[in-house]
């Protein structure tokens, strides 16, 4: 490992939830002020490829490292893109999800069961409502117009 990874590396495991290859470049700067962005992907591609870390989920638009080694799945607000940990017990409470044992039918077996809740965040749903009062205040003037 060179002394960059090495850093790289220390500054992640350090870091909670799911940081983005930015949010990691803003902290190794601070330690390697000389470093680029370009390094700091290149070197957490490598640590995915290698399977040291994993990825929060391909499909979120943006390269997320996953931090929490604990069995929990998702809630990825659509608009801002934020993503919060939920637990196993917390989503089949919620009755979104049956045990997992259920789920697995023709005797397959999971090595990991990755659920994605997708949907607006408390702080997108405020600003969603605000800009349909907003549309509809709009509309209303738009019509009474003469
Ligand atoms: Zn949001
Ligand atoms: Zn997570």
């Amino acid at each position: 490992m060179t002394h960059q990874r090495q850093v790289i590396y220390e500054v992640m495991q350090s870091m909670h939830g799911h940081p983005s290859p930015e949010e990691v470049f803003v902290t190794v700067k601070e330690l390697i002020p000389a470093i680029s962005l370009a390094t700091v992907y290149k070197n957490i591609h490598i640590f995915l490829a290698s399977g040291i870390l994993r990825e929060v989920s391909p499909h979120h638009g943006s390269l997320r490292v996953e931090m929490n080694s604990h069995l929990h799945h998702h809630l990825v607000c659509t608009q801002c893109r934020s993503i919060r940990d939920i637990s196993e017990a917390e989503l089949i409470e919620f009755g979104g999800c049956r045990p997992v044992e259920q789920m697995l039918p023709g005797g397959f077996l999971a090595q990991r069961i990755s659920v994605d809740v997708l949907g607006l965040c408390a702080q997108c749903q405020q600003t969603a409502a605000h800009a349909i009062a907003h549309s509809r205040i709009a509309l209303q003037e738009a019509v009474s117009m003469p």
